[in-house]
Formats: structure tokens, C-alpha cells, sequence
């Protein structure tokens, strides 16, 4: 394997709330590694911070042999990082398949599309054909129509992970992905996640749910008041008393 992401000593601070502290983690390409930690441990600042979103205070950030830790999010985006969010946000009166057609030209060319340039008609037919796969591969093509209002809550997850594949992004971040998501749902989202691991796609993820954990993350991190205490395999977890001193106190 070799190394897609290094985070080394991120830190960062919102006033007085030191919220990361000197964290310092690898991904390698093709894994899918799991992003543990209690409720305000600074999971969602911590992919805010590699996905441009939050400017870190010290620390460097570097993807595919590029330092990002300086880069506005619409460059890490075209640098092949994707992200979801935990709460997602959609313009809801667009139909389903105009918020991923809207992910799509917003990640290349939407200067093209207007000027109804042969480039941007043959982009806008690819892209109208990889949202319909993706809607399909997220089981939303029977909602393909409805306003993204009409979505449940669930739903609209999906919907944001179908937008952040729009980009062809080779890391795809997701925070909390199983939240809110029906359990008849779950087991095809982590399958969905599995196809996406073995066409190449690397993956870190927020979750909460050790089922979820157990089944598709090969290694684990794990923060505790902005600090990493731990990475380990899923199923050593139990046994790591960093991990347990995190989730019952100190
Ligand atoms: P987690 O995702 O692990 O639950 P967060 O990263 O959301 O934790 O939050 C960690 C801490 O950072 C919390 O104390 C939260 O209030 C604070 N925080 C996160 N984002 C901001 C922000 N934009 N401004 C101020 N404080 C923030
Ligand atoms: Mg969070």
C-alpha cells in the first residue's frame, strides 16, 4: 500500500477552545479507516480541516504527495477529496436528480455548460448519466423526481454521498453516514461502501455504529478531547483502555 493522506500535528483552536490538539494520522490508499471518538472530541472539525472547510492553526496536510492544509476547499475538492456532512444541507426545492446534476457542475466546467460549449453539452451528458448511476447505486432513483425536501432524513444522507461521488473523488470522507438512515438501508450503504473501496475510492469515516465499524473499517482511529489516543483494528477496540477511558470519563 502507499500512503494517501498524512495529517501530522494538526492543531486548532475556536477562542479559547482548543478543540485539535498536534493530531497526527495516515491513510493509505484503498483503506477504509474509521474515525472514532465521543461526542465534541473534534471529529467533524478534524474533516472540516482536511476538506478546506477550517483553516487548521499549525500542521501540515498532505494528499497524494500535495500539501493541502492551505488550500481552499474547491481545490482539495478538484485534488480528489470528497465529503459528506453530518447534518446535510440542500437547496430543497430542487428535484433529487437536479441536486446531483448541481454537484457535478459545480466540480467541473459550469463556465462550459453556460456557454453551450460542445465540451460542456458532452460533460453535461456524462454527468446526467454517472447521477443516474449513483442515484441508482443509493437507491434513489424511485425519488429521482420528488423535491430533495421530500427526502427523509436518511435519504438526504444518501443524496450527499451521491453528490461527493459527482467529483470522482479518490478519498471520500463521510461523518456519521449511518445516522438517521432506516436499519433496512444500512446493510446495502455499507455494501455500497464496500463496491466504492474496491473500485479504488479510500474512505474515512465518522460513525458511531460498531456494527457498521466492525464490518468496514480494517483500522481505526480514535480522538479524545482533540487528541488521537488510539489505532488499532476494530476488534481490539474493546480491549484499548484509551478507548475506554475516552467513552466513560475520566
Ligand atoms: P464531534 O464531531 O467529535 O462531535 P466537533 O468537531 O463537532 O466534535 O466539535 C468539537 C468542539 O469544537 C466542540 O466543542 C464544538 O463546540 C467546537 N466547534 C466546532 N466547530 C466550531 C466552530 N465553527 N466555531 C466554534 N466552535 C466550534
Ligand atoms: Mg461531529
Amino acid at each position: 500500500m502507499s500512503r494517501l493522506l498524512e495529517v501530522a500535528d494538526v492543531s486548532k483552536a475556536f477562542g479559547g477552545n482548543q478543540v485539535l490538539t498536534s493530531v497526527s494520522f495516515t491513510l493509505e490508499k484503498g483503506e477504509i479507516l474509521g474515525l472514532l471518538g465521543p461526542n465534541g472530541s473534534g471529529k467533524s472539525t478534524l474533516l472540516n480541516t482536511i476538506s478546506g472547510f477550517t483553516r487548521p492553526d499549525g500542521g501540515s496536510i498532505t494528499f497524494d504527495g500535495r500539501s493541502i492544509a492551505s488550500q481552499p476547499s474547491h481545490r482539495i475538492i478538484q485534488a480528489g477529496i470528497a465529503r459528506t456532512f453530518q447534518l446535510p444541507v440542500m437547496p430543497e426545492k430542487m428535484s433529487v436528480m437536479e441536486v446531483v446534476m448541481t454537484a457535478g457542475t459545480r466540480q467541473h466546467g459550469l463556465f462550459n455548460g453556460l456557454l453551450g460549449l460542445a465540451s460542456g453539452r458532452k460533460a453535461e451528458q456524462e454527468d446526467r448519466a454517472r447521477a443516474r448511476e449513483l442515484l441508482d447505486i443509493l437507491l434513489l432513483t424511485k425519488v429521482k423526481d420528488l423535491p430533495a425536501a421530500a427526502l427523509s432524513g436518511g435519504q438526504k444522507k444518501l443524496l450527499g454521498i451521491a453528490c461527493a461521488l459527482m467529483g470522482k473523488p479518490t478519498l471520500l470522507m463521510l461523518d456519521e453516514p449511518m445516522a438517521g438512515v432506516h436499519p433496512k438501508l444500512r446493510q446495502e450503504l455499507v455494501e455500497t461502501l464496500v463496491n466504492l473501496s474496491h473500485q479504488g475510492i479510500s474512505l474515512l469515516v465518522i460513525e458511531h455504529d460498531m456494527h457498521f465499524i466492525n464490518t468496514l473499517c480494517q483500522r481505526c482511529i480514535v480522538l479524545d478531547r482533540g487528541q488521537i489516543v488510539a489505532s488499532c483494528r476494530p476488534d481490539e477496540l474493546a480491549q484499548n483502555q484509551q478507548v475506554l477511558e475516552a467513552y466513560l470519563g475520566h
